[in-house]
């Protein structure tokens, strides 16, 4: 999973107790300075490094079943920057209080672990295999899916590698590992027959040893008496750097003949990799798989571009024939141009779901225009979390053909869903919507209009931010927009430049992004309560800021006071915006990982 410490200043990595003794040491020595860094022997735990009385202190910090973090013999914690502000105030059997964090000299981060890079690799490798994807496409699935991926991973990694034979019977495992070589530490793990349980033969002088593979209540694996891990690959894997109680450790691996024969790699296990969402609820929702993995964006059919096919590239232009389009009676929304129709688009090899917005036919030339140019922006943009535009088409009025987003927007789903729906549900989403900005941002877009009704869900996992009827291209020198008039604009969402200057940036994006994230973690309340837009204008130039929402975390109202920075040269841009929840979001994925309350509200939401 990814680290729960990755975002701490003073957190190291995987760092020997030597060098950790030196980085204190450089700091001063004085009682109290302390560090923390990755722990190799329990995995997921950590070590506390720690100076009192020019002596150095290290205690191990455990990751407890339950996904919780204790010190030997001390309190549980949420995650290890809660234990470290717990040590802090009370010693609680430590030498004494944590007193001054001993952060990374500047230009030193974390140092990854063993398994830091080998999780990497192996989600890079099951995402570009289980979905066939490359490029950025590949790039973008990695970055808002690892902590699902992960998981995936972790029940079903060893099926992948050499030394996994599967189901054979114990002389077998003699027969294999006895053939040719016979060095010390040639290795092989196999089902038992018996209740799913794994083995471990291993060759030590020229004999055969037999271990068995223990699993705990909360599914953990070791070797009995050993060190707990969360998969086999990396109990595998630990046992290459130490024996751990086994008569030699892990060297060679015995490959499985049935694997050798077969060249390519074992074909992924992923339990539900459709590309098309199956069947929606009444209420349009794709229901969530109860006990399975869940529908991850990349399973669904908007996750690429329609037109990654090579094949359907070749046709795609900005005018659609009328004659592929059909044209349900079903409106999905309204809005002042007229109404957004359901429909199908005829692809050369397949046909696409689309959302089509009808221009009503009484409307004035400016509406038109308008609409084109919400088309042609839209038409230059890629990207998994912004709704694709498919083309135009002038039949008996101007349409504009949209992927589909069934969910609608945002801020009606959280307050129709307030009770479902985890925080960690809307961290993940706003996530997304995060990457899709950022991606407007190096593209040299605004947008202009975004707000959770401008989000639209394809389901309750996956976001696309839409509506780009505001939006503009900025000229590659020019870093933001300049209105020459004032229109109908969404004050509330607008940065106090916009307002006083008709200046927009992605600065200002991110202020709007900022009022999102406040309708999103306030389950789609309107901000600014009842004030009026010249009221909301005199509060924020008063220095004043919304509260934070009821359930909204710190770290995120934090980043949400952020955004609305006054001054926009020093307001953070979108690819820091999105590095901070994206960190944010990959820890509390660990935290919540055994978590009992956050998933049961979110597998509730589609019962
Ligand atoms: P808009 O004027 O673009 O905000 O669209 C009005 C409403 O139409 C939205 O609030 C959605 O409910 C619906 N809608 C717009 N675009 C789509 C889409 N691509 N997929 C599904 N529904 C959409």
């Amino acid at each position: 999973m990814p680290d729960a410490a990755a975002h701490l200043p003073f957190y190291y990595g995987s760092i020997a107790r030597s060098e950790a003794e030196e980085y204190l040491k450089l700091a001063g020595m004085s009682d109290g300075l302390f560090l923390l860094r990755q722990c190799l022997r329990s995995l997921g735990g950590y070590v506390l490094s720690m100076v009192c009385n020019l002596q150095f202190y290290h205690y191990a910090i455990e990751r407890q079943m339950n996904g919780t973090y204790a010190i030997a013999g001390g309190k549980a914690h949420c995650g290890p920057e809660e234990l470290c502000e717990f040590y802090s105030k009370d010693a609680d059997g430590l030498c004494c209080t944590l007193r001054k964090p001993c952060n990374r000299p500047s230009g030193v981060e974390p140092q990854p672990g063993v398994f830091d890079s080998m999780r990497d690799n192996m989600v890079r490798e099951y995402v570009r295999q289980t979905w066939r994807l490359e490029g950025d496409a590949l790039e973008q699935a990695i970055i808002s899916q690892a902590p699902q991926v992960e998981k995936l991973i972790a029940t079903t990694a060893h099926e992948r590698m050499p030394w996994y034979h599967g189901n054979i019977a114990r002389d077998e495992a003699e027969r294999r590992l006895y053939s040719g070589a016979q060095p010390d530490g040639k290795f092989l793990l196999r089902d038992k027959k018996e209740n799913g349980a794994y083995a471990l033969s291993l060759v030590y002088g020229k004999t055969v040893y037999h271990y068995r593979i223990d699993q705990d209540k909360s599914g953990k694996y070791s070797i009995p008496e050993g060190t707990k891990f969360d998969t086999l690959w990396q109990l595998v894997e630990y046992l290459k750097l130490k024996p751990d109680g086994l008569i030699f450790y892990l060297r060679e691996s015995c490959p499985n003949p049935s694997m050798a024969a077969s060249a390519a790699p074992a074909p992924p296990t992923h339990p539900s990799v459709s590309k098309n969402l199956g069947p929606l609820n009444a209420d349009g929702y794709t229901p969530e798989p109860v006990g399975k993995s869940r529908v991850l964006p990349m399973d669904t059919s908007v996750y690429e571009s329609p037109y990654s096919d090579p094949e359907e590239l070749k046709d795609k232009k900005l005018f659609l024939k009328r004659d592929h389009l059909m044209i349900d009676e079903v409106e999905l929304g309204a809005g002042n141009f007229g109404c957004v129709k359901k429909g199908v688009y005829k692809m050369r090899k397949k046909q696409i779901d689309v959302a089509i917005k009808v221009l009503k036919s009484n409307n004035e030339k400016t509406v038109r225009d308008e609409m084109m140019t919400e088309a042609q922006i839209m038409h230059q943009l890629d990207n998994p979390y912004i709704v694709r535009m498919i083309g135009v088409c002038e039949a008996e009025s101007l349409m504009l053909v949209m992927e589909m987003a069934s969910g609608g927007p945002l801020n009606k789903f959280l307050s129709s869903k307030k009770d479902e729906i985890t925080v960690s549900n809307i961290v993940e989403l706003m996530h997304q919507v995060s990457m899709g900005m950022k991606y407007l941002e190096e593209k040299n877009f605004v947008h202009r209009d975004l707000a959770a009704r401008n989000v639209l869900l394809v389901n309750q996992h996956y976001a696309k931010i839409s509506d780009f009827g505001l939006s503009k291209a900025l000229g590659a020198d020019d870093s933001y927009y300049k209105a020459r008039t004032a229109g109908k604009w969404p004050l509330k969402w607008y940065a106090p430049e916009c307002i006083l200057y008709h200046k927009f940036s992605s600065k200002s994006d991110v202020w709007s992004y900022g009022v999102t994230m406040w309708e999103a973690f306030s389950y789609g309340q309107k901000p600014y309560k009842k004030m009026k837009g010249p009221e909301v204008i005199s509060f924020i130039e008063q220095g004043k800021r919304m509260d934070c929402p009821t359930e909204c975390p710190a770290e995120i109202y934090a980043l949400m006071m952020q955004c609305w920075t006054y001054s926009w040269e020093e307001r953070p841009g979108f690819f820091s915006v999105e590095n901070t929840i994206r960190t944010y979001y990959y820890s509390i994925a660990t935290k919540t990982e055994n978590g009992p309350k956050a998933e049961d509200k979110s597998k509730a939401a589609f019962p």
